[in-house]
This record gives C-alpha cells, structure tokens and sequence, in this order.
C-alpha cells in the first residue's frame, strides 16, 4: 500500500462530501440543503480557504495554501446537481468533484433495490458534459454502487476497472479517483483500485473517527455533510477536522 510520508500529512485538503441538494428540506436524510451549502461555501470562503476540485489538487495544477484549500465533492451523481448546486456554485465561483455511478448515468428511475423518491434521478451525460466545461472535475464511484469489501474479488474489480473505462470513454479523460461506496474500504479493494488505474480514493470519515497516524492517497477523509448538520453541527466537524488534520 502506498502511504504518504508522515511530514505531508499536514497538507491534507479540507475535503467536504455531500450527495443531494435540495431546496429544502426533501426529507432525504443524506441531502443538503441550497442553504446549507451555501453557509458552507460562504464561511470557509470568509476564513480565507480557496476552492479546487480533486483532480486539480491530486496533478498540482492548483497552487494555494495547503492549509488553507477545501474541496466539495458530491456522490452519485443526482441531478440535483446540476439543476440546483451547480448555479450556486457558478454564483460563488468555486468548482467541485463529483462522483458519478457509470452505469446509472441519465437514469430516471432508481434500479431495483435502490429507495424510489420523488427527486432521485441521475445527472444526464449533457448535463456532465456542460459542468465539465465549467470545470467541474468527475471520478468513479464504481459501475451500480456495490459495497466493494463484500463483492467477490473479481466483481469488485469489474465495478472498479469498467467505471474506469467507462467514465473515460465517456467524458474523454483519464479518470484517477475512486469513491468507495459506503465508504467501505481494505487493503484488497485499495489494491484493486490501483490495479485499476486509480492514484487516489476517498473514504468519508466517521464523526469523532480517532486522528489517523497515516494517510493513504486510496484513502482520503472526507467530512461528510447530512440534512441534519445545522450551522453548529458543521461547525463542531470542521473545527474538529483542523484539530486532528
Ligand atoms: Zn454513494
């Protein structure tokens, strides 16, 4: 497994992961709202933090304080998205990453298995392709969202090498981050994801999760953000982030 040296942990990014956005309140647990997210951008934005995507940070190609760069990410790629996060973004000039599940891409209707609500479709790839002209960046969050510790070893890899494959024949790039769902994560699967031709992985980390010695690249903590996190709730995470960063 590949770790970053001790000495570079310090630089490790503010890394805020969402899922949905909603107007308000949708009843989804896992969504956030317009207002949240703005309150996010706004306050990090006031204590001096600038915003890159991950690609941008994982190939240098964004050069600001370490300590002072926050990343938004969002998973599975909703439409919400689109049609609600991204001109909030547009308004506050500030990029992100999200995570698109290769083989629902444009879906409207949740496959068999998944909660069916009023809401929960997909980004269509017209949709991928406008932000991605914005300068939102994508990455793989494998091909139907299998918790990848439980699948067989060779499924595992098929759901990460063939949303690979096709995220770049889709969006005409080389995709190198992984989102594991469910944040379910081994050494197995992190040898898969390089095997695959993944150089980076994230992992949202559990509130109070104990301050972690070593950071792997296929590994990175995120601070997860739900319908329930108010003002004071996103406040104690982020202060708690800068303590054990
Ligand atoms: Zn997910």
């Amino acid at each position: 497994m590949i770790f970053f040296p001790n000495k570079s942990k310090k630089y490790t990014p503010l890394i805020l992961a969402y899922h949905r956005v909603c107007e308000e309140d949708c009843g989804d647990s896992l969504a956030s709202t317009l207002k949240q997210l703005k309150w996010h951008i706004i306050f990090l934005k006031n204590r001096g933090y600038k915003f890159c995507t991950l690609n941008q940070w994982a190939t240098g190609t964004f050069s600001s304080d370490p300590s002072k760069t926050a990343i938004l990410t969002f998973d599975d790629g909703w439409r919400d998205n689109y049609e609600l996060a991204f001109p909030l973004l547009k308004e506050l000039g500030v990029s992100a990453t999200i995570f698109l599940i290769a083989d629902y891409i444009g879906l409207s209707k949740l496959p068999d298995g998944m909660v069916q609500a009023e809401g929960r479709r997909f980004l269509t790839l017209e949709m991928i392709k406008e932000m991605s002209k914005y300068g939102i960046d994508f990455g793989s969050h494998t091909l139907t969202h299998k918790v990848l510790t439980e699948c067989p070893k060779q499924e595992a890899f098929t759901e990460l090498a063939g949303s690979r494959d096709k995220l770049n024949s889709l969006l005409k790039s080389d995709v190198i981050i992984i989102c594991y769902p469910k944040s379910q994560v081994n050494e197995d699967v992190i040898n898969a994801a390089i095997k695959a031709g993944y150089k980076y992985g994230v992992v949202t980390q559990p509130f109070r999760k104990p301050r972690n010695k070593l950071v792997s690249p296929l590994a990175l903590s995120r601070i997860g953000l739900y319908s329930k996190d108010n003002k004071l709730r996103f406040l104690i995470k982020y202060f708690n982030f800068l303590i054990r960063n």
